[in-house]
């Protein structure tokens, strides 16, 4: 390529020229994955090398898929579900992780989050379809059937087992998180290391565009800031895509074990967190326990950082950590 062309070429991928880096372009790329849209934003120093970056980070994506999907019965994770009440299964070290980081959350969230709630939220999808609420004794029985407590991992052996037949895990609060950490790391293997991994509400972001002090990331339920971020996750959580509407109520498809029905408070909640896998852990419980709970809860966590909003008696409250502003400019700066 002469030196015009290739000039001409990099402005119209909006380039920039590092000295200590070289010549670096953006790419977005964008795929179906985990039942979302996955996108990838990034800096590379060539088509070849951005290239070999999608196809990684979206590999590895799809992966999480295939391990930990619920709704594909030949995922790892359905066979551990299926295999419910018949002693501890062998589990790859991808759906280990996962695992202990979901127990660890429901521990720190008092049963708030749990991954056990896949017969809740089994109830919840078949209302959203027939838009008819379970009955209570639907609840009652699927709610039996929900405690993270009889989920017994063994590290050493790397082993998880369900006590009880007719348990069902969900991980759909957290894996997405983790696929989005996967993506960044599958991109700095291949030189990558100026990157945003998208899936809607969860992403995963690695170094700042290149001059910049870090992505610029909108806030879905505050438009007057914007996030300033790098090196860390961040994810929301809430109904504002995912819920069924009965009677007039809109329950949310994050389900509250302690009632076994979608919230109807409108709540929503994002966080700021060291990686992806942890800011999609709790983004879904602080939408549970509230703002004072939940808020308390995220800033007992190193590097955590939290804000909620709902509706209450008809008006809409927001509340914060005390850091979380750090991270925050005005939308129109
Ligand atoms: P999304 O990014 O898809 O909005 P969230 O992080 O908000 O995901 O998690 C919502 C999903 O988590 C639900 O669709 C369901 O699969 C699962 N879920 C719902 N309630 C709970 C709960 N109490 N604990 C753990 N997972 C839950
Ligand atoms: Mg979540």
């Amino acid at each position: 390529m002469n030196h015009v062309a290739r000039a001409a070429w990099l402005l119209l991928l909006g380039a920039c020229i590092l000295p200590d880096e070289g010549p670096s372009a953006r790419y977005e790329f964008e795929e179906p994955h985990m039942g979302t849209k996955v996108r990838l934003i990034f800096y590379a120093s060539s088509p070849e090398q951005a290239e070999q970056g999608r196809r990684a980070a979206f590999a590895v994506m799809k992966d999480v898929d295939d391990l930990m999907s619920d709704y594909k019965p030949e995922s790892e994770l359905s066979r551990l579900s299926r295999n419910a009440g018949k002693g501890p299964q062998s589990v790859s070290p991808a759906l280990f992780e996962v695992l202990q980081v979901s127990i660890r959350t429901a521990e720190l969230s008092q049963g708030a989050f749990d991954i056990s709630a896949g017969p809740l939220v089994r109830l919840w999808r078949r209302s959203r379809k027939e838009l008819k609420l379970p009955t209570a004794a639907e609840i009652a029985f699927a709610t039996s059937l929900v405690d993270y407590r009889q989920l017994v991992l063994d590290p050493q052996k790397r082993t998880a087992e369900l006590r009880k037949e007719g348990m069902t895990l969900d991980l759909g609060g957290i894996a997405k998180g983790y696929a989005c950490d996967l993506g960044i790391r599958a991109l700095k293997a291949q030189g990558i290391t100026r990157a945003l991994v998208d899936t809607g509400g969860g992403m995963a972001l690695s170094d700042p565009p290149p001059g910049k002090p870090g992505w610029r990331i909108g806030m879905i339920g505050d438009s007057s800031r914007v996030l300033v971020l790098s090196n860390c996750g961040v994810s929301t959580s809430g109904d504002l895509e995912q819920f069924v509407e009965i009677d007039g109520k809109r329950y949310s498809h994050i389900i509250d074990p302690a009632t076994g029905l979608g919230l109807t408070n409108r709540a929503m909640a994002t966080v700021i967190a060291p990686d992806g896998l942890t800011s999609d852990a709790l983004d879904t419980p602080i939408c549970i326990l509230g703002a004072e709970r939940g808020l308390k809860m995220a800033a007992g966590q190193k590097g955590v950082e939290a804000w909620t909003q709902w509706i209450e008696n008809g008006r809409r409250k927001r509340a914060e950590t005390p850091g979380f502003a750090r991270y925050a400019v005005p939308a129109e700066d």
